[in-house]
């Protein structure tokens, strides 16, 4: 089993997902009451130094945020 780690920037709060397959969700919302309170959904920051991964999931990951740079810069 595999662990993803996530802090988010707004509340500190850490988040520890299990993944089990070899494709998972990447988490947007920070689930910490405090930004349930404010009515925030954070803003979740992955830590692939902490996170314990297979090779290939991180090749997947950091594709996927190469993928989403571009993305945004299209948009903005
Ligand atoms: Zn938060």
């Amino acid at each position: 089993m595999q662990v993803a780690v996530y802090t988010c920037e707004d509340c500190g709060f850490e988040i520890y997902q299990e993944v089990t397959a070899r494709v998972f969700m990447l988490l947007f919302e920070c689930p910490s009451k405090r930004c349930a309170t404010n009515r925030s959904k954070g803003n979740l920051v992955l830590q692939l130094r902490a996170s314990k991964f297979l090779k290939f999931q991180e090749v997947r990951i950091l594709l996927w945020f190469t993928h989403l740079n571009v993305y945004s810069r299209r948009v903005v």
